[in-house]
C-alpha cells in the first residue's frame, strides 16, 4: 500500500455533480489517503468563483459599503452543496461566526480562506475522512514568506495521527501574530505539495479540468498530444512562457522530496495526465517537450563602435533599467550591438524617460526600437542529445515565411527562443509543432 496526496481544484470541486466526480476518483484507490480541496469555483463560463466572491466581500468591508447580499450568495452555493450531499456540517453555525469576524474586522485573507475551509469541511463528512485545518500547521513568517521546515514538521506530526483526512488548500498562519494568511492564488496547489512532501507520497495528483499539458495551445495548434511526462526544469520554462496549469510555488516542496506530480482530469479520469518528474530523458521520437510564447514584447537594440573594449557597458543597460524598475527577458548580443528585450507594457509607462537615460548614460551611436514583437520557447531535454533540432526548427520557420527577428539558446539546451513578429505568433507555433510532431 502506498499514500497518494489527491489534490482537487477549483472547478473539480465547484458543485455537488463534481463532488460526487471526485468521491469516486478517492474510492476508486484506497491509496488516496490525503485530499486536498481548493473553494468551489465557476460551474459555467461566466459563474463566479467563491474565492472571487469572498475578496469582494472584504473589499466592501474594507469600504464600508453592504456585504450582506454578496455573502449571502456565498452561503447559498455552500447550503446548495450541503444539501445536496445530504451531509450534516453546521453552515449557518459556520456563517454566523464569519460575520462576526467580519463585524470585528477580519483582513482580507481570512476571509478569502473560508471557501477552502468550508469546502474541506463538506468534502471531510462527504468522504467520512477527518478535516484537518491547516491554520497553525502551514506557516509563514511576518512578511508572508512560507516557513517551509517548520511547516514540513507541523504537518508531519499532526497527519500522522490521521489515517485519512481532507485539508483545505490555499492558506496557512502568520506564525508571528496567529492571524489567517493565504498564498498567492492558486496557491492550494502549494498545500498539496507540502502535504506530499510531510506525508511522503509516492505522488501527488493535481485534478484539474485539462488531462496534463499538452504541447501546444489547442487555440492555436487543434489536436495538439498532451505532454505524458516532463521534468520539472522544462515545465518551469513552458510555464514562464505562459503555459500554465500548476501554480509555480507547488514544484519546488515536490522536487525536494523527489516526489512526481500527476496532472490528471476530473471530467476525464481515465486519461493518464501528464507526469512531471526530476528527470525526463525523452523518448526516442520525443525531440521536443513543448512549445509556449508570449506577445507583445519591444526589443531596444543599441549600437556603439567598439562596444565590445568598453567594460561595464551591459551592467550600466540594467542598472537603468533596474532604476526605471523594467525587467529583461533577453539580453542577446553582437560585436558592437547589445539588444534589451522587455515587456512592452511594462516598459510604457517609462518608456520615453528610459530611452532618455539609455541616450545620456551610454552614449550609444544610435538605438533602435521594434515593437510587437512575441517569443516563442521550444523545449525539450531530448533536444541537446540531437544533431540538427534548431536546423529543422528554422527551415520550418522559412518555410512558412515567418521573419524571425530573435534567437537565443540557453546553453543548458533544454529550450530555444526566438523572437517574431506578433502577427506571425500563431503560424511560427504551428511551422514548429508541424515539424517536430505533424508526422
Ligand atoms: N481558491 C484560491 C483561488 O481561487 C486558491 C486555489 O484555488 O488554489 O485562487
Amino acid at each position: 500500500m502506498g499514500i497518494k496526496v489527491a489534490k482537487f481544484g477549483g472547478s473539480s470541486v465547484a458543485d455537488g455533480i463534481q463532488l460526487r466526480k471526485i468521491k469516486d476518483i478517492i474510492e476508486a484507490d484506497s491509496d488516496r489517503k490525503y485530499i486536498v480541496v481548493s473553494a468551489p469555483g465557476k460551474r459555467y463560463d461566466g459563474d463566479n468563483k467563491i474565492t472571487d466572491l469572498l475578496y469582494l466581500c472584504g473589499t466592501h468591508m474594507e469600504h464600508n459599503l453592504p456585504y450582506d447580499q454578496l455573502l449571502q450568495v456565498v452561503t447559498d452555493r455552500f447550503m446548495a452543496v450541503k444539501v445536496n450531499l445530504g451531509v450534516d456540517v453546521d453552515i449557518d453555525g459556520e456563517f454566523a461566526v464569519i460575520r462576526e469576524n467580519m463585524r470585528k474586522g477580519c483582513s482580507a485573507d481570512y476571509l478569502a480562506s473560508r471557501g477552502e475551509y468550508l469546502n474541506a469541511l463538506l468534502v471531510a463528512a462527504f468522504l467520512g475522512y477527518d478535516f484537518v485545518d491547516t491554520a497553525g500547521l502551514i506557516k509563514f513568517d511576518g512578511k508572508g514568506r512560507l516557513l517551509l521546515e517548520e511547516t514540513d514538521e507541523a504537518l508531519r506530526s499532526e497527519l500522522a495521527s490521521h489515517e485519512r483526512a481532507v485539508i483545505p488548500g490555499f492558506y496557512g498562519t502568520n506564525a508571528e501574530t496567529g492571524r489567517v494568511r493565504t498564498f498567492s492564488r492558486g496557491g492550494s496547489d502549494i498545500t498539496g505539495a507540502l502535504v506530499a512532501r510531510a506525508v511522503k507520497a509516492d505522488i501527488y495528483e493535481n485534478w484539474t479540468d485539462v488531462s496534463g499539458f499538452l504541447k501546444a495551445d489547442p487555440r492555436i495548434v487543434a489536436g495538439a498530444k498532451p505532454i505524458s511526462r516532463i521534468s520539472y526544469k522544462e515545465l518551469r520554462e513552458l510555464s514562464y512562457m505562459g503555459a500554465s496549469v500548476l501554480h509555480e510555488d507547488a514544484i519546488y516542496p515536490a522536487k525536494l522530496a523527489n516526489i512526481p506530480i500527476n496532472i490528471r482530469n476530473t471530467n476525464a479520469p481515465d486519461d493518464m495526465g501528464t507526469i512531471i518528474t526530476a528527470e525526463h530523458e525523452g523518448g526516442a521520437d520525443d525531440v521536443i517537450t513543448g512549445i509556449a510564447g508570449k506577445k507583445d514584447f519591444t526589443v531596444i537594440a543599441i549600437y556603439k563602435n567598439m562596444m565590445s573594449n568598453e567594460r561595464g557597458f551591459v551592467r550600466r543597460i540594467l542598472t537603468i533599467m533596474e532604476d526605471f524598475d523594467v525587467d529583461f527577458e533577453h539580453i542577446p548580443s553582437g560585436i558592437d550591438t547589445v539588444s534589451v528585450v522587455v515587456d512592452t507594457q511594462q516598459l510604457n509607462g517609462n518608456r520615453d524617460d528610459l530611452m532618455e537615460a539609455f541616450e545620456r548614460q551610454l552614449n550609444p551611436d544610435s538605438m533602435e526600437v521594434f515593437d510587437d514583437i512575441a517569443l516563442i520557447a521550444t523545449v525539450g531535454c531530448g533536444m541537446s542529445r540531437r544533431h540538427g533540432v534548431s536546423a529543422a526548427l528554422f527551415t520550418a520557420l522559412a518555410e512558412a515565411e515567418v521573419n524571425i527577428r530573435m534567437i537565443d539558446q540557453g546553453s543548458s539546451e533544454i529550450n530555444i527562443i526566438v523572437g517574431v513578429e506578433n502577427k506571425d505568433f500563431e503560424k511560427a507555433i504551428r511551422a514548429i509543432y508541424d515539424a517536430f510532431e505533424g508526422k
